[in-house]
Order: C-alpha cells, then structure tokens, then sequence
C-alpha cells in the first residue's frame, strides 16, 4: 500500500518548495511593462535584494539560472587570458571554473577533496607566492551543494588580505543566500552570485550578479563582456527594460516580491538563519543516532564546516537509492540525488544522496521528513540507530 497521496514534499537542495504565496502572486493576467504597479515594484525590490545579501552595492538582476549568473560574473570581472584561482571543496567550483575555461579564462584549481572546507593557510600560500600578481581573482562557493560543505567566507578574504594580494574576491551563495548567515560587505567580498530557486523560495529562471565599486572599475577593461550580459545597464538602469535587457520576467518578479516581503519584512534576515540553523541541527542529530547503529554517515564530520540548507549522506551502495525510491514512492517525499560522488552507471553512485532543507521549511517539515526516513530504513533493513527522532525533536523543543 502506497501512503504517498496527500501534497508532495520536494526535499531536494533547489529548486527548494515554494510557498503558495509566492505561487498565487504569479497567477495574475500580464503586466503592463512599460509603466504602472510592476515598474514600482521592481524599483523597490533592489533594496530589499541588497538587503538579503547585506550590501549596500549593486545588483544586477539576469533571465538565467544560477550558471547564466556563474557566466555574467565572469565576463564582466575577468578578461580573456586573465588567471583566476579556483577553491574547490565538491562539484560547483569546477563547475564555475569550466564556464570561465570556455570564456578564455586561464583556471588554476586548488583542490580541497568532497570532504572538507577551504584550508585558509593554503590559500594564503598560493597567493603569497603568486608575487607578480597574475591571479586576478579567487573564485569560491559558499556551500557547496554536491558535498554540503560551508566555506569561511570572511576566513578566505582574511586570508587574501594577509597577502596583500589585489585579487577580486568572487563568491557563489546560490545554495545558501537566504539560508546561512552571509554578509557581502562586511565579508570583503568584490562579487557575489545567486540564483532564484533556493533560498530565495521562487522558480529557477532568475540570476542574479552582487558587485561593489572594485568590481565595477575592473569591468572597464573587460572584452569578454557583451552586451546582453553587461552588469552596468541592469544596476543603473536608465529605463526600465534595462534591468532584465529586454522584457521583465513578469511573472518571477511577482513570486520574488512576495518570498522578499517574507524573508526581508515577515521573518527577517537574521530569523531566516536561525531557522535554517536550528532545523539543520535537528537534521544532523537524527542522522548522527542513525549513523551511530548502521552504514548512514554524514559527508561533513565536522558540524561547523557543515551547510544549513544542504546535507549530503553516504548510506552504502545500493541503500541510497533504495531509500530514495522507497520514499519518493511510499510516502510523497523525494530527497536528492548524490552529486559529483561517484560517476552515474558506477554502482557506488547507488550510495549518496541528500537533503534539501532550504528555503521555505518548518520544523514540522522537517520532523516528518525525519520520519519517513526512519520508516525507509525500517522498510529496507538497513541498520541504523534507535532515538534518532527523538534526538531532532529535542533540538525543536529547545527555546
Ligand atoms: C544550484 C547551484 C548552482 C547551479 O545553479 P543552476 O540554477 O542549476 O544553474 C551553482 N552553484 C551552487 C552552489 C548551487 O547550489
């Protein structure tokens, strides 16, 4: 018997669930996008953009997922032959060092492992001997959703700073703006990039490029840019079709402005993190009880190198994705896919997978999808330890 029929949960590290406000404000007939309520609108959605990324920068807002904004972060910061040092810890930073290798690019990759998070002395070796200063800028990823791994972000520029080293500083927040605490400008860092469908609780198909004045001057002598991915005309835009370089997404635009008013105005910033904080909390202790009893095992052993909004598990091939089918077709939930662990058609893929915990998630949520787990294991004898939903309801009771 199947008990999946009732709403669907999609716990998958983006395109994250969608709060039925955000759906309901995009069900309304086109715009005018020449003047009236949707010009007012957008106008008044780049300062609460700035504010979800704590800058008082720029913003340039594209038609694009978060790879369309990987490329416009390049071609405007970087020229071609320029070097860029790319710190990997899982699949995204090759993932935006090979968009900048196909735009003539030089890539150097310092190579964490799909483990662990950035080594800051590395780093800081690799820039101090670079005295010439052919890097022109660092690349990172703030969480690495493959792996679940959170990057220091103010660590790497503290380390960057240590060198003296001129380097723009580029970041991808796309699996964590909106979920782990981040902070643009006081963080030191130059560009940042994100996407819609994660934090942001509103469908795939907007990207956006954070850039402060450092940035901006460097744009001047970048001939890779063209003219439907230039950052300038979107940030300071002279008329309203400017920002989007052609007709407004309409209708994204009335999703985002509903999930801003209740990231920015409703919960607020700082109450956006503490939730994704305390409900990862209670994610970790169920699996770590689980973990202690059977083969289950966290990617990240180290809780303060971990994601808020992203766990990526282990659970000995082919487990994986036995529980993955058994709850995706027994009780309505579908958990992630294992990204960039093994090859797919490798049987060892069948032994990753992961939780999506981002954006518009409650505790209630979250402790039923604990729950459909715990009944997964069960169904599928794969040993694990006893109290793991009592563990995580504990970290929900807390004050
Ligand atoms: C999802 C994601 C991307 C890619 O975004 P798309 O919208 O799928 O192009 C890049 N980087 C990180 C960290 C992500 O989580």
């Amino acid at each position: 018997m199947s008990l999946r029929h009732g709403r669907p949960y999609l716990a998958i590290p983006g395109p994250s669930v969608m709060p039925d406000r955000v759906l309901q404000a995009m069900h309304q007939a086109a715009p005018n996008i020449y003047s009236g309520p949707l010009v007012d609108m957008v106008d008044g959605m780049v300062p609460d953009l700035k504010a979800v990324a704590r800058t008082a920068h720029n913003v340039a807002i594209y038609i694009a997922n978060g790879h369309g904004a990987w490329e416009a972060a390049v071609s405007n910061a970087l020229a071609r032959g320029d070097k860029v040092l790319v710190l990997a810890t899982g699949r995204f930073g090759h993932g935006w060092g090979e968009i900048a290798t196909r735009l003539g690019v030089a890539v150097e990759v310092l190579e964490f492992g799909k483990r662990s998070a950035v080594d800051l002395a590395q780093v800081e070796d690799r820039l101090r001997a670079d005295s010439g200063h052919e890097i022109k800028a660092v690349l990172t990823v703030h969480v690495d959703t493959s792996t679940g791994v959170r990057n220091d972000v103010a660590g790497i520029r503290a380390a960057i700073d240590a060198t003296g080293h001129p380097a723009l500083y580029m970041v991808d927040c796309i699996a964590s703006l909106g979920c782990d605490r981040f902070e643009m400008d006081a963080w030191g860092v130059d560009v940042m990039v994100t996407g819609s469908q994660k934090g942001l609780m509103t469908p795939p198909g907007l990207g956006f490029v954070f850039f402060n004045d450092k940035a901006e001057a460097v744009q001047a002598q970048s001939d890779l840019v063209s003219n439907y991915w230039d950052w300038a005309p979107r940030a300071h835009p002279q008329e309203f079709y400017q920002y989007f370089g052609g007709t407004a997404p309409t209708h994204h635009l009335f999703g985002l402005r509903t999930a801003l008013d209740m990231i920015v105005k409703e919960e607020g910033i700082e109450g956006v993190w503490a939730r994704h904080a305390r409900l990862a909390e209670a994610i970790w202790a169920a699996l770590e009880v689980w973990g202690d009893g059977g083969p289950l095992e966290l990617n990240v052993a180290d809780r303060a190198v971990r994601s808020h909004a992203v766990t990526a598990l282990r659970l000995q091939a082919p487990n994986a994705t036995a529980l993955r089918d058994w709850v995706s077709e027994n009780v309505g939930v579908t958990l992630g896919i294992g990204l960039g662990m093994a090859p797919s058609g490798d049987p060892a893929w069948h032994g990753f997978f992961r939780i999506g915990h981002m954006g518009h998630v409650n505790a209630h949520m979250v402790l039923g999808m604990l729950g459909t787990i715990e009944a997964g294991l069960v169904a599928l004898n794969i040993p694990h330890g006893t109290g793991a939903l009592a563990a995580a309801a504990k970290v929900v009771a807390q004050a």
